[in-house]
C-alpha cells in the first residue's frame, strides 16, 4: 500500500514507511520538517484557503451534526458524521464529556532535532540508551537530520533543558559540537491514556484525541492513521446504504483494544528502560538490584513481543489467536505479475475487499452477488512470483484469505469454513443489507 496524506505520497512529506521485521509492526517514521515539507504546506494552504477554529459546542439537529466556528466569522457545518482529530487536548472530546483511562506513564522529555552540517559517525538506527544517569533515545531520521529525546531528571526544569548550553553538553558524547546545528528543541510531557469512549452517536474521536502514548514504539501517529483508515472504508458503506449504521459500532471495538495494547507496550518499554538503568546504577553503587515488572519482560525491540491483532468487530473472532493470520495486517510482498512487472501486493489488491487464494477460487450464486456488490477483488497468487517478502503460509497450504480494505485479514478458510461461508460471515459482520 502506498501511504498518502493530503493526496501526496508520505515520502514526499518527510515521512517514511517501515515494517519492523522483529515485531511485525507497520509504522510511519516522521522526520523533522525540511524545506520540501514547508514548500508542500505553503502550496497546500494556498489551495485550501479556509481555516476555522471549531467551536467547542457540538449541536445536533435532525440527526445531523452542526458545528459553529469562531475565527473567520460564524459559519455552520452540516455533516452526517464528524471525525474529531483535534489532538490530545481535543475540544470535541471535552465537549462530549469523554474522560481518559490513564495507563500510568507521565514523564517530561526534552526532544532535540538537529541538522548535521559536517561528516559524522552517528549510527543509522534507533537506539534506546538506558544510561543510569539519564535515559535517552537516539533516532536516525532522514539525512541530514537526527533526533534525540532525553528524560528530565528530578528537579530539572524545561527552561534549563532548553538552553543551548545544556543541549550541547547532552550531545557532547555523541558528536562534536561543530558537526550539527540545532533546529528545534521542545519539552513534552509523555502520557499514556485512552479515551473512555471513541464514539458518541455520529461523532468519532481519532488520533491523539482518542489515545496518547509515550513515543518509544513510534506508534502515536501510526495509531491515529489506523483510526481514520478504519473509518474511511466503513463510512462509505454506511452512507451508500449498503451496510447498517451499526457497522460503525465496530470502530471502538476494533481500535480501542488495539491502541490500548500498543500504548501498554510503549509504557512497558519505558519501564524496561528505567529498570535497566536502575539496575546499572544499583550495580555501580553496590545496592540491592531492583525487581523488573513482569509486563516489561520481552518488551524491548526484537524480544518477541508481537503486534496485536484486532480481536473483535469485523473479523472471524474464533480464528483470532496470538499467531494466526485473522485479525492481523497482511504482509506486503513485492510480486511479479504475468507481464513481468514488479508491483507491491497492496497495489494489486486495490482499495476494496479481496479474496486471495492459491489456485482458482469458486463461489456460489450468493457469494458471487456479494462479490459484485462489494467490489471484492479475487486474486490467485499462484499466477504471481514473490520477489521480496512473503504471504501467509496458509495460502500454500491451500486455504484462501478474505481481506478487508484496510488490509486486515477478516478470516480464512479451514476444514470448518468454506469460502462461501466466509463471505456469508463477512456480510453478517458488516451488517450488509443489500
Ligand atoms: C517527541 C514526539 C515523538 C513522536 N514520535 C512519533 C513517531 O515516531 N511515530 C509516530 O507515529 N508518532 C510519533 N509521535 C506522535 C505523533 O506526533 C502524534 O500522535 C500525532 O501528531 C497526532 O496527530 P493528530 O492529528 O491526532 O493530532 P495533532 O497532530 O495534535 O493535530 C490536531 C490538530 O487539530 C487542530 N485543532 C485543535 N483544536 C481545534 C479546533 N477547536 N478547531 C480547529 N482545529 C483544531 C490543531 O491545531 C492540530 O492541527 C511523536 C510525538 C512526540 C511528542
Amino acid at each position: 500500500m502506498q501511504m498518502q496524506m493530503n493526496g501526496l505520497p508520505i515520502e514526499k512529506q518527510g515521512y517514511r514507511f517501515e515494517h519492523c521485521s522483529d515485531c511485525g509492526l507497520a509504522y510511519v517514521a516522521p522526520m523533522p520538517e525540511d524545506e520540501a515539507i514547508h514548500a508542500f504546506y505553503q502550496d497546500y494552504h494556498k489551495s485550501h484557503q479556509y481555516q476555522a477554529k471549531l467551536a467547542s459546542k457540538i449541536r445536533r439537529a435532525r440527526n445531523r451534526i452542526r458545528q459553529a466556528t469562531g475565527d473567520a466569522g460564524e459559519i455552520s457545518l452540516r455533516a452526517n458524521y464528524l471525525i474529531a482529530c483535534d489532538g490530545a487536548n481535543s475540544p470535541t472530546r471535552k465537549a462530549l464529556g469523554v474522560g481518559w483511562r490513564d495507563l500510568g506513564y507521565d514523564q517530561d522529555w526534552l526532544v532535540v532535532d538537529v541538522e548535521m552540517i559536517r561528516p559524522h559517525a552517528l549510527p543509522n538506527e534507533v537506539l534506546q540508551i538506558c544510561d543510569p544517569d539519564r535515559i535517552h533515545t537516539f533516532i536516525a531520521t532522514k539525512d541530514p537530520y537526527r533526533r534525540w529525546e532525553f528524560q528530565l531528571n528530578d528537579g530539572e526544569s524545561a527552561a534549563h533543558m532548553l538552553k543551548h548550553q545544556t543541549i550541547h553538553s547532552l550531545l557532547e558524547t555523541w558528536t562534536p559540537r561543530d558537526s550539527y546545528r540545532i533546529r528545534r528543541a521542545a519539552v513534552y510531557q509523555f502520557h499514556a491514556a485512552i479515551a473512555d469512549q471513541w464514539q458518541q452517536g455520529r461523532v468519532f474521536l481519532a488520533g491523539d484525541a482518542a489515545h496518547q502514548t509515550p513515543p518509544f514504539l513510534g506508534q502515536g501517529m501510526n495509531s491515529g492513521m489506523r483510526d481514520v483508515i478504519n473509518l474511511a472504508w466503513k463510512l462509505p458503506l454506511v452512507l451508500s446504504g449498503q451496510c447498517a449504521p451499526s457497522l460503525l459500532d465496530s470502530y471502538q471495538a476494533e481500535r480501542d483494544d488495539h491502541a490500548h495494547d500498543l500504548v501498554s507496550w510503549a509504557v512497558d518499554m519505558g519501564h524496561l528502560m528505567q529498570h535497566v538503568a536502575a539496575t546499572e546504577a544499583a550495580e555501580r553503587d553496590g545496592e540491592e538490584l531492583p525487581q523488573m515488572q513482569q509486563t516489561s519482560q520481552k518488551s524491548g525491540y526484537g524480544q518477541g513481543r508481537e503486534q496485536p491483532p484486532i480481536r473483535s468487530g469485523v473479523v472471524m473472532t474464533a480464528q483470532v489467536s496470538n499467531e494466526g493470520a485473522s485479525g492481523y495486517l497482511l504482509p506486503q510482498p513485492i510480486v511479479r505479475n504475468s507481464n513481468g512487472e514488479e508491483i507491491r501486493f497492496d497495489d494489486l489488491l486495490g482499495a476494496h475487499f479481496a479474496v486471495v487464494s492459491h489456485g482458482p477460487a469458486r463461489f456460489d450464486a450468493a457469494s458471487t452477488a456479494a462479490i459484485n456488490a462489494l467490489k471484492i477483488k479475487v486474486i490467485d497468487v499462484s499466477t504471481l512470483e514473490i520477489v521480496h517478502g512473503k504471504l501467509p503460509d496458509l495460502l500454500q497450504a491451500g486455504e484462501a484469505l478474505l481481506l478487508r480494505p484496510d488490509r486486515l485479514v477478516f478470516g480464512h478458510t479451514d476444514p470448518d469454513v468454506t469460502l462461501d461461508s466466509l463471505l456469508t460471515r463477512l456480510a453478517e459482520s458488516l451488517h450488509y443489507s443489500r
